[in-house]
């Protein structure tokens, strides 16, 4: 079995080893730091009877951990150049397999029914390519996978938004769209002296733990969300300024009333709404057809 790659030494001798050239436009970065790791591992509470997706394994670091804490790992790796070298720092290890694929375009359905037949749970842990770290996330939320958790390391502004509660400047769409599926929790900060390269961004680990069913209750999930994109359209303005781009000039006059009845104050901002205002507000709006 191969020593942990997941030191400066050990890093930089594979990469030579195979004359391995970063690419920047695929977000490498790869962890030096066998804390983290264990940090990120532990926060996924794996178990031998418990599956972990990994999403750019990268040279191997994070898939070393999570073959010992999980029952299975699938890992899928988007640059073919990193193949070979994963085969060969994964050799002897039985409980991996490697999936050479885009995460964006793999059915992950099917792949997870595959690949953790028997288990009894399964989550995401990655630390993830920084440029498409929000499209990953929706992706996984918004087809409904069956999953327990999703553990990742991103961009800490990103984590952030995504744990933001109502009423700051970091609260967002990003921020409702996370929690209406999921319960978020900061797991730690992260310097960038920790990556070979380093990012010029600090990190973060986020921890998400899928709820049962969503957190509110609305009548029409696209119609939820595409109110609370009009709400946050324009932050400096009032919701009742930004919902009349919504629902047309036209009908300006109805959503005051409409607000009111909803308990909102047609002067607030939509950084102060909570989940279960958003909701009010899309099933109201649904309710007189706008
Ligand atoms: N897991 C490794 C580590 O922690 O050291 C590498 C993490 S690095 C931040 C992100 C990895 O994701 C890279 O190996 C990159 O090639 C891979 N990647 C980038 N875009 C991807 C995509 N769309 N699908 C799958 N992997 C991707």
């Amino acid at each position: 079995v191969h020593a942990n790659v997941a030191t400066p030494k050990q890093t930089n001798d594979i990469i030579k080893k195979y004359g391995f050239k970063f690419k920047k436009s695929l977000g490498q970065n790869f962890l030096i730091d066998q804390n983290i790791l264990k940090n990120i591992v532990a926060a996924a509470e794996l178990d031998e009877t418990k599956g972990a997706l990994e999403i750019g394994p990268g040279i191997g670091a994070l898939t070393q951990e999570l073959a010992q804490a999980a029952g299975q790992v699938t890992a899928v790796e988007i640059d073919n150049r990193l193949i070979p070298i994963l085969r060969d720092v994964l050799s002897g290890v039985p409980n991996v397999h490697v999936e050479h694929g885009d995460v964006l375009k793999l059915n992950l359905k099917e792949l997870i029914d595959a690949r953790f037949k028997g288990l009894t749970g399964v989550s995401v842990v990655a630390n993830l390519p920084y440029y498409v770290t929000t499209p990953i996330l929706m992706k996984l939320l918004e087809e409904k996978l069956p999953l327990e958790h999703i553990v990742v390391m991103i961009q800490k502004e990103v984590a952030q938004r995504m744990a933001a509660k109502p009423g700051g400047k970091e609260y967002g769409s990003l921020s409702v769209a996370v929690q209406y599926y999921c319960i978020p929790e900061l797991v730690c900060i992260v310097p960038h002296t920790v990556f070979i390269p380093q990012p010029n961004v600090d990190s973060a680990v986020i921890k998400l733990s899928l709820r049962d069913k969503p957190a509110v209750d609305v009548k029409d999930e696209g119609h939820f969300f595409r109110t609370v994109q009009a709400c946050f359209a324009q932050r400096r303005k009032t919701i009742a300024n930004n919902l009349t781009a919504y629902v047309g000039k036209t009908n300006r006059e109805r959503l005051g009333p409409l607000l009111e009845s909803c308990g909102i104050d047609p002067t607030r901002r939509g950084e102060t709404l909570s989940l279960d205002e958003f909701a009010a507000l899309s099933r109201a709006l649904i309710e007189a057809g706008l």
